[in-house]
């Protein structure tokens, strides 16, 4: 049929244009990632830079992406952790894999076991570490001077409102409020009891700070030696954003209990008057990473906090890679537009400085 054989015809076009686009990227390289998170971002933007693409893909999750001609080739796993198996590693290889971290690699995969990934890492996979590691947090915060909310060592030193935090990328799952030894024991019992925690050990005490909640999206280039901010977000978080919608009365009556688990991003835009200062935080914690945790901060990363009425912003969190809020801007944000002119997101940043460093010589200077 002519009408089948035109559109055969469109797509080896359309083939053959992506096979001369990655051969001008010099690219012989594959962009992989875990099917997760922002992984469609990821590979859209790798494909929109001429990468071939690679997904690791539970088979329960094969439905969805599927869907999605600019995915290249499926890795089909039981478990993300297959990731590691010999068998996984060598198909990566053979492809040439870039591998791009991101939140589901760090809540999925302890860090020695991703230090021990042998595919390149786009990135420092040794930072991956100080993000998952709270006292390596607080070090690294604390090495970049940024304004950071007091750390309570103990439940009998609680005075004032306070989070309790579990460790490591849960995206909010499980934290929450205390303001005595009694509240904070009363949350951990029942964490306990739900199987999230085995001891109260298990659990991290903050300051709560008052104001409202900001994700500050940047990218490195240890190539130009210069950071872009590329996006602004905040979290839409279940049940604390949903509280509101439940009068103060029958919140009291009922006994409500917040809860701060991710469902989604929320774009976001700061007082211009800010941003000057969105810039330096960014750069003294690309400068603090590079003397504490070589070779540095480099590409995507989010500092992670709250603005009180005064302007101040107090950071409680950084993630030292891509950020899913970063999926708000596959067409690129009020920052991006600013400093690109194609639509500019995270994940095809990231496939062009790959594209970048290839064509000068320089995939040491950001992978690990
Ligand atoms: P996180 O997973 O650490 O990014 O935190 C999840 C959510 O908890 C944030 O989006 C905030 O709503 C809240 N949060 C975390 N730390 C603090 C803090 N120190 N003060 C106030 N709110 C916080």
């Amino acid at each position: 049929m002519p009408a089948i054989n035109a559109i055969e015809k469109d797509f080896n076009l359309l083939a053959n244009n992506q096979k001369l686009l990655a051969r001008k990227a010099g690219g012989k390289f594959t962009i992989a990632t875990l099917g997760s998170h922002c992984s469609l971002q990821l590979l859209k933007g790798a494909k929109d830079e001429g990468f071939r693409t690679l997904l690791v893909c539970e088979k329960r999750r094969l439905g969805l992406y599927r869907r999605f001609r600019f995915i290249d080739e499926i890795i089909e796993v039981d478990n993300f952790k297959e990731v590691l198996s010999d068998k996984c590693q060598k198909r990566l290889k053979q492809a040439n894999s870039v591998m791009i971290p991101h939140g589901t690699l760090i809540s999925q995969m302890r860090s020695d076991e991703i230090e021990k990934i042998d595919t390149p890492i786009f990135g420092n996979k040794w930072i991956l570490r100080w993000e998952a590691d709270r006292k390596l947090k607080e070090k690294l915060m604390k090495e970049a001077g940024l304004r950071i909310p007091r750390t309570v060592k103990s439940k009998d030193d609680i005075s004032g409102l306070c989070i309790v935090k579990l460790h490591g990328a849960a995206g909010g799952r499980g934290y929450y409020l205390a303001w005595s030894r009694e509240s904070f024991e009363e949350g951990a019992r029942r964490l306990i009891d739900q199987k999230m925690i085995r001891g109260e050990d298990d659990l991290y005490i903050q300051e709560f700070v008052r104001g409202v909640p900001v994700y500050l999206q940047y990218f490195y280039s240890p190539i130009s030696a210069e950071i872009e901010l590329l996006g602004i977000d905040r979290r839409y978080e279940s049940d604390i954003d949903g509280i509101g919608r439940i009068p103060a009365k029958q919140q009291l009556g009922a006994g409500v209990e917040p809860s701060y688990n991710v469902i989604g991003n929320i774009p976001l835009v700061l007082r211009e008057s800010l941003l000057d200062e969105v810039y330096k935080m960014g750069e003294n914690f690309v400068r603090a990473a590079e003397r504490l945790v070589p070779p540095g901060m480099t590409g995507p990363f989010c500092l992670e906090g709250v603005y009180d009425s005064e302007g101040r912003f107090t950071t409680f969190e950084f993630s030292a890679r891509i950020v899913a809020g970063t999926n708000l801007y596959l067409d690129g944000s009020p920052y991006s537009g600013l400093l690109y002119v194609d639509p500019m997101s995270m994940g095809r940043r990231i496939a062009r400085e790959v594209k970048i460093a290839n064509k000068n010589g320089k995939m040491s200077k950001i992978l690990t």
